[in-house]
């Protein structure tokens, strides 16, 4: 028998709680803590230095020896930069170990190694990393010993976010300020905050650690550039929710060890679609704590990983030919007295509150759809949004089939007078229950579901940070709910004006409603018809940040400055540059050092024998044409790889960032699938002794 894991006791246990600071704080320092981590404002100098020292203890306590500022700079993923507790000892040499409150507070890391999209030149090298009080700290533990994490937001000298953290702040106090105004018009005077509450479902492929450290391109470029298709892929919808394998589930059991330490809920688990995929969901939290959270459930996949001889590849598109990774983003809106605001109840259409929010929801997606597109652009989603797998590149809104009736009849008549029901689900078995049904089915294509009581993004990709993602919708769902409000509350009469706005939005925003296969061929024509944008890649989706109404949203509701949105721009062209000439510059390599030394060998060997056979009086016929086979696919490799080299020299001394990532879009990754080709090609005719790297069939069925 295994050891029996108490959850209730380890859940946590590496954090420093709201409970931890009750039980080990001066009530009158933690009634202040309580009260900025709601009511927002400062924790006066005194009180920052008991909770430092109270942190330290705890921490301390538990075998911490540092602490760092941990922060989620543009890179998508976090920092850290470890400082330990040690002081000047005293005269006679005795360590104490300290923290104050004003180390708790702001810490000051080099900001120009970061990206900041032309905001630090290399010699304005100052920036500030500043403790975020909403998000608990925890300590990680590993082999540099165990480290007090303190979450913190990093702007540079003159105050411009430099993070993801910064501005998804900034946009949760916009929808709970414009949030609050809505439901004071229905009456609704005891909330005091409305909080965005978020739920990231991960996606994760695990591959063997040593077949890993045998391919280049998992190594640099996290997903693999070459890669003939196994004989095998998903098509036998085998994988997805099948048996959890032995070393698979030991190394779930032991991520939720981790994760559950950490405070994070990690819930649901499940083999994915893809041979070697899996998906890990926690329960949903506050968007903030869950952007943490999910940069944790991350990188604790990663670590988890190595202690099981495995690898755990978080890109968007591992492998060709099989499913790639997403993460979708559940997304909902509550106030503090406890009504969720997507909530449409078993009678939406008598939901007028929710209707109104619907109505905003609506218009706020159709209106900033390029700019949700953006919030879930990164390299690797390329390879997935728009092709067969994932969402469209398309943004629309699912409904279901009881809302999408209840929107048709508000835009036909004003009113809607019924609510479809679910109704009892048979199963012609007298032994099962019947049971109650949804209202509405599922729709599995759909980049922007509702699903009962929230909308869920599906967009976002599997390695990136979903705090874009949350901010933009916290940001436009600002600006429709304040647009609303400004209207309703100067209203003579309220219930017909509420009644025509809703009318109106629906109406006008009708076509971001799409129920059917987003999918297919039809979608696409159909959304071109519409108008709905069709943003390809991530490098045509920058441009929405410093757009005139994306400037007018976000300055409006302090979220981001113009200067902040112009380099946010800049620093999606610039990482998008770098990953593309890292992918191109491995692949060149991985075809000089690997493929054709490889390859010449084999036909060397061939040609030997060749000759041997016709010396022995046979014909070599097969031998010959197989040579001459690989001799042609050989050549192209070459001539292809020239080409790669020209073109991304080229654009590597492209100085302007936009023109520069275009150049790699258009010109460099092409460049790229023509020298795959022929080298998937030579894999599937060479002796597979011969072949340099582990296959797809090694990699994602032998795990
Ligand atoms: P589904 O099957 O609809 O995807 P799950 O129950 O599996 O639903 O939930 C998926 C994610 O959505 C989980 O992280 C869950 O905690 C989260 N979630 C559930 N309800 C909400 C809500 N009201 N707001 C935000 N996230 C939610
Ligand atoms: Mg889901």
């Amino acid at each position: 028998m295994s050891e029996v894991l108490n959850v209730e006791e380890i859940f946590a246990s590496k954090v420093f709680t709201l409970g931890k600071m009750r039980e080990r704080l001066p009530k009158t320092t933690f009634k202040e803590v309580q009260r900025v981590m709601e009511k927002g404002g400062e924790l006066s100098k005194e009180s920052a230095d008991v909770v430092a020292k109270a942190m330290k203890d705890w921490a301390v306590e538990n075998g911490a020896t540092h602490y760092t500022h941990w922060f989620q700079p543009l890179t998508g993923i976090t920092a850290e930069k470890h400082d330990a507790f040690v002081t000047h000892p005293d005269a006679e040499g005795h360590m104490i170990m300290e923290f104050s409150g004003k180390e708790l507070i702001k810490g000051e890391p080099d900001a120009s190694s970061f990206p900041s999209g032309g905001l630090r030149a290399t010699f304005e090298a100052r920036g500030y990393t500043v403790w975020d009080i909403t998000s608990p700290a925890f300590l990680k533990e590993d082999a540099t010993g165990v480290i007090l994490c303190i979450p913190t937001a990093f702007c540079s000298y003159t105050g411009e976010a430099l993070d993801k953290k910064t501005p998804l702040l900034r946009s949760m106090e916009a929808v709970s300020q414009q949030a609050l105004r809505i439901v004071r018009l229905f009456g609704n005077t005891g909330a005091t905050r409305v909080t965005a509450s978020v739920g990231a479902e991960q996606e994760y492929f695990l591959v063997d650690r040593e077949k890993y450290l045998r391919r280049e391109d998992l190594i640099f470029a996290g997903r693999s550039l070459f890669g003939a298709p196994a004989p095998k892929g998903q098509e036998l919808e085998d994988h997805y929710f099948g048996t959890i394998r032995e070393r698979i589930g030991a190394y779930m059991k032991d991520l939720n060890i981790e994760l559950w330490k950490l405070g994070v809920t990690a819930k649901t688990q499940h083999n994915e679609v893809a041979p070697a995929q899996h998906e890990l969901a926690p329960i949903y939290e506050t968007a903030n704590i869950a952007v943490d959270h999910n940069q944790l459930v991350m990188e604790t996949m990663k670590k988890v990983a190595g202690r099981h001889g495995l690898t755990c590849l978080l890109h968007e598109k591992p492998f060709a030919g099989v499913n790639g990774s997403g993460k979708h983003d559940n997304w909902s809106l509550s106030t503090d007295n406890g009504v969720n605001l997507l909530d449409p109840g078993r009678t939406p259409n008598e939901n007028i509150q929710f209707l109104l929010v619907l109505a905003c929801i609506l218009k706020a997606v159709d209106e900033h759809a390029d700019l949700l597109r953006w919030s879930a652009a990164d390299v690797g989603n390329d390879h997935r949004l728009g092709a067969d797998e994932a969402p469209p590149a398309i943004i629309s809104v699912f409904l279901g089939s009881q809302l999408d009736d209840v929107v048709s009849q508000l835009i036909e008549t004003g009113q809607a007078a019924r609510s479809v029901q679910g109704g009892k689900l048979r199963t012609g078995v007298s032994t099962l229950n019947d049971i109650e049904k949804d209202a509405t089915d599922r729709n599995r294509t759909s980049p922007f579901a509702f699903t009962g009581n929230k909308f869920e993004f599906r967009m976002v990709g599997s390695s990136d940070s979903i705090a874009d993602a949350n901010t933009t919708l916290n940001a436009i769902v600002a600006e429709a709910f304040c647009e609303a409000a400004d209207e309703l509350e100067g209203a003579e009469n309220f219930e017909m004006a509420v009644h025509d706005l809703i009318k109106r939005y629906l109406s006008e925003h009708e076509r971001i409603i799409f129920n059917g296969d987003g999918y297919s061929e039809e979608w696409k024509a159909e959304a071109a018809r519409r108008g709905l944008p069709n943003i390809r890649s991530t490098v045509e989706s920058a441009a929405a940040l410093t757009t005139e109404k994306s400037v007018e949203l976000f300055q409006k509701f302090g979220i981001f400055t113009k200067t902040e949105l112009e380099s946010r721009e800049e620093v999606t062209y610039e990482l998008y540059s770098k990953s593309i000439n890292i992918e191109a510059l491995t692949m060149i390599d991985m075809v000089k050092k690997q493929y054709v030394p490889a390859v010449m060998k084999y036909s060397g060997q061939l040609a030997k024998s060749i000759l041997a056979i016709r010396e022995a009086g046979g014909r070599a016929a097969v031998e010959a044409a197989h040579l001459r086979e690989i001799e042609s696919l050989l050549e192209k490799v070459e001539r292809a790889r020239e080409a790669l080299e020209k073109v991304c020299a080229t654009s590597q001394a492209m100085t302007d960032p936009k023109t520069q990532a275009f150049a790699f879009h258009e010109k460099v990754v092409p460049a790229m699938e023509k020298l795959r080709a022929p080298v998937d090609a030579l894999e599937t005719l060479v002796d597979k002794e011969a072949w340099p790297v582990p296959a797809y069939s090694e990699l994602i069925f032998e795990v």
